[in-house]
């Protein structure tokens, strides 16, 4: 599932918030690598200029804003063009030009950084200006002096070589090698239903990518320290929270997560008498925590492949429109009609006539090309474009929906100055994006286009459908939680490196109700066997956006009038709220604040609420949180676990267990290529972002 893929290029236009940007930090690595040695001079006479004067103290902060807005518009304009150039049709030329226009990219959010350092800040009343020379000066790891940017660079792209070229052998056929993580393994993951086969290619997958990083990644967690304090943050965790504006954010997320929990627990009892049934009771415990690898997914994020063997009522399910689209002519250049006429019936805008001449709507089949569907912004205020190579099914006709609500997004803030072009906070975007694939993936919608007959949904059907997108919103929650948390408490010193992966291990259990299927030790890297911890990317706005979309979405229904707590005939999840100008006005309200002001205001105005909560993601649920509860009661199941055991040791050897494949702990490894040629990896990395944005951000 693609809907919630954050576009690679909305990060670009941020210039205070290089971590959080996907595409950017891939090619920065590689690039910065490059510029670090060359130490490259101030080259900017404008800047160069300013920087003089900020010396002096003659400094117009309005004058430098706008020099700093009219510069970063060309050099971002001009380095997204690349960029697109290489993602629709990658070959060496464009990704040498793609690389290039990076690197010229990062030379000037540098030298715009060493302008706005030597400024005093705090000094300035005017809070729209201090808040804009903030954004600006917080440039990330891009302020380390070179030969540590240089390291910093070097040890990403050691780990994801590592992670990029890790391969194991079949189970069972020590001679059938180089099986990948995609497609392999992941097909392995979702469709396997043999006990030991999913517990070895855990384990091996763990042996051949995390185990092997973890040297690198405690120079990491320093390096990231190192570069935050260069930003005048205490440390990454405070760096890495700062996009989000709230002195208490852990226990702001902590509450959201509290708010959603029950509704977590039941389907979490739910989902295991399922896997008792099959594996049996001696494999599947009534009362502890679910084994990790037989959820369907590597990482246990999404259950969604285990959907089949878990459906509340086989057989019943809800619409699929494919063969009616198939049977009306559709061509997908009609479905991008069709999402612009939803946006035009909530009073939102049209799409200009540049994103219909120069957007990429199918694969042209002559070329390679990056084909995960993306939403880009050329900074230009003049050039929005979507990349996607859609196939006419249901599916990508919601996908190009929630494609469209970033350029909806980027269109409505496009008047405001650069820092500020940005989703409210980093999880608003997907946010915004998902509420509209809500609506849009209604029976009631499409009977309302023309594309289902009136009919009335099954209650059974309903609770199907609500059941599988549980499996995959509701599970990705405390995993995104535990993603950063563990992160946070690194960057903290809270847990110290003799600790990393037991500490992993700990919050797991605690978030997730989910334990290894064999006992783990400290020589043992299980974070990094998922691709965004050697990426070193944030996670948390997946937590973010996934509890927001259902907060902006309930608001949009209420404003419709699709939403009644007294009305049977209205529950939340069959709302859409199409042709509503009323939930168009707020949803374009939200949007025009950009970053400008803090998101908690943005989202009182549309919702009325303050914070993250999860009340209207568990309204949503109600039907089938009430379903589960009567079965597990009907069952006489536990809901919640209880710990059962050691997870996690310091040591395997001092713990004296009887360990499983012991044979796999303390094997001896070779890094393959730790001098990975940088322009030949750019390729693979890009394909791997790729791919493991597939289950990640998507649901990931
Ligand atoms: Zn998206």
């Amino acid at each position: 599932m693609e809907i919630l893929r954050r576009p690679v290029v909305v990060a670009v236009v941020r210039q205070g918030s290089t971590i959080f940007s996907i595409l950017t930090l891939a090619l920065f690595a590689l690039l910065s690598a490059v510029s670090a040695q060359l130490d490259i001079p101030l080259r900017d006479d404008l800047l160069q200029t300013m920087i003089r004067e900020a010396g002096s103290g003659n400094l117009d902060y309005r004058n430098v804003l706008a020099k700093l807005e009219f510069q970063g518009i060309q050099q971002c304009s001009n380095n997204v063009a690349s960029q697109w150039a290489y993602e629709t049709n990658v070959n060496e030329f464009t990704q040498s030009q793609a690389l290039e226009a990076q690197q010229l990219y990062s030379e000037f959010q540098n030298q715009a950084w060493q302008l706005i350092s030597r400024l005093n800040i705090n000094g300035i009343r005017d809070p729209t200006i201090r808040r804009r020379l903030t954004f600006l000066s917080i440039v990330g790891p891009a302020a380390l002096p070179p030969g540590q940017l240089e390291r910093y660079n070097r040890v990403i792209n050691d780990m994801l070589s590592i992670y990029n070229s890790a391969t194991i052998c079949a189970h069972n056929d020590p001679f059938r090698c180089g099986l990948r993580l995609y497609p392999d393994l992941s097909q392995i993951m979702a469709k396997s239903r043999d006990w030991d086969e999913l517990q070895y290619v855990w384990i091996e997958w763990r042996r051949r990518s995390g185990n092997q990083m973890r040297d690198l990644y405690e120079q990491l967690v320093d390096l990231n320290n190192e570069a935050a304090s260069y930003n005048n943050f205490t440390n990454a965790a405070e760096y890495w929270m700062f996009p989000y504006e709230s002195p208490d954010l852990q226990q702001e997320l902590d509450a959201a997560w509290n708010s959603v929990r029950p509704l977590y627990e039941e389907l979490h009892a739910y989902v295991r008498r399922k896997l008792r049934d099959l594996y049996g009771p001696e494999k599947v415990s009534r009362q502890a925590p679910l084994p990790s690898h037989i959820l369907g997914n590597m990482w246990g994020q999404s259950w969604t492949n285990i959907v089949d063997i878990t459906m509340p009522y086989p057989g019943k399910n809800r619409l699929d429109v494919t063969q009616e689209m198939l049977n009306q002519g559709y061509t997908p250049i009609d479905m991008f009609r069709v999402a612009e006429e939803f946006y035009v019936s909530l009073n939102l805008s049209a799409m200009p006539p540049e994103f219909w001449a120069s957007s990429l709507f199918v694969d042209p089949g002559d070329r390679d090309l990056v084909c995960q569907a993306s939403a880009w912004d050329f900074c230009n205020r003049l050039d929005y474009r979507i990349k996607m190579c859609t196939r006419v099914t249901m599916k990508d006709l919601i996908t190009v929906h929630h494609e469209m609500a970033h350029i909806q997004y980027f269109l409505r803030y496009s008047k405001l100055p650069r820092e500020f072009r940005d989703g409210a906070n980093p999880g608003f975007h997907e946010a915004v994006g998902e509420a509209v694939a809500l609506s849009v993936a209604t029976p009631r919608h499409f009977q309302a286009i023309g594309l289902a007959p009136r009919y009335s949904v099954e209650p059974s059907a309903d609770i199907n459908y609500l059941f599988a997108l549980a499996m995959d919103k509701v599970v990705l929650l405390p995993f995104s939680l535990t993603m950063d948390k563990w992160r946070w408490d690194l960057f903290n010193r809270v847990v110290n490196r003799e600790e990393y992966n037991c500490h992993w291990h700990r919050l797991r259990e605690q978030y997730s109700g989910i334990k290894p299927p064999v006992l783990r030790s400290e020589d043992d890297f299980d974070p990094g066997s998922k691709y965004h911890i050697p990426a070193n990317i944030p996670y948390i706005r997946n937590f973010v956006a996934g509890i927001l979309q259902f907060q902006i979405y309930r608001a949009l229904c209420q404003a419709a009038g699709q939403r009644s707590l007294n009305d049977p005939q209205k529950p939340l999840h069959r709302c859409d709220f199409y042709g509503s100008g009323a939930a168009g006005g707020i949803l374009g309200r939200l949007m025009e604040k950009g970053s400008s002001i803090p998101w908690q205001e943005t989202l009182q105005e549309a919702t009325g609420e303050v914070r993250l909560d999860g009340d209207a993601l568990r309204e949503f649920f109600r039907p089938l949180e009430d379903w589960l509860r009567t079965e597990n009661l009907r069952t006489g199941e536990l809901v919640g676990w209880t710990y059962d055991g050691d997870y996690c040791k310091r040591s395997i050897e001092t713990a004296g267990l009887q360990v499983y494949g012991s044979g796999f702990y303390n094997s001896a490894f070779t890094v393959e290529s730790p001098t990975c040629a940088l322009l030949i990896t750019i390729i693979s990395i890009a394909g791997c972002l790729t791919s493991s944005l597939q289950s990640a951000i998507v649901h990931l």
